[in-house]
């Protein structure tokens, strides 16, 4: 093992086994993992331009718009949802992320 995994550290393998538990244990594979990096890609300046913490881990959470591609169906009325990155927590709001952006801006909690 130590030749397979020379090119990560341990805390990169700790942190890919981590993702990898929390995908099987939420019903997620790898491929869902590659779909989501696909749509935050194309979708950076939508989410790049607030900034909300995530309350389970306080973490920055990304908002990214859902149900605006076969890529992104959720199964309900959702137009965008908060993710973060670091504890998985999903937030999904019937909102669009402009509108999410307005509200935020609104309320003063965003920046822009
Ligand atoms: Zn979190």
């Amino acid at each position: 093992m130590d030749k397979v995994l020379a090119a990560w550290s341990l805390k990169t393998i700790n942190e890919a086994l981590n993702i990898h538990k929390h995908l099987a244990n939420t019903g997620r594979s790898w491929d869902d993992v590659e779909l989501y990096l696909k749509a935050t890609a194309r979708n950076k300046t939508a989410f790049a331009a607030e900034r909300l913490n995530c309350p389970e881990c306080g973490a920055q959470l990304q908002l990214l718009p859902v149900n605006n591609s076969p890529a992104t169906q959720t199964g309900d009325d959702s137009r965008s949802v908060w993710i973060c990155r670091g504890c998985f927590y999903e937030q999904f709001s019937t909102k669009t992320v402009k509108e999410e952006t307005t509200a935020l801006s609104r309320s003063g909690r965003g920046i822009g």
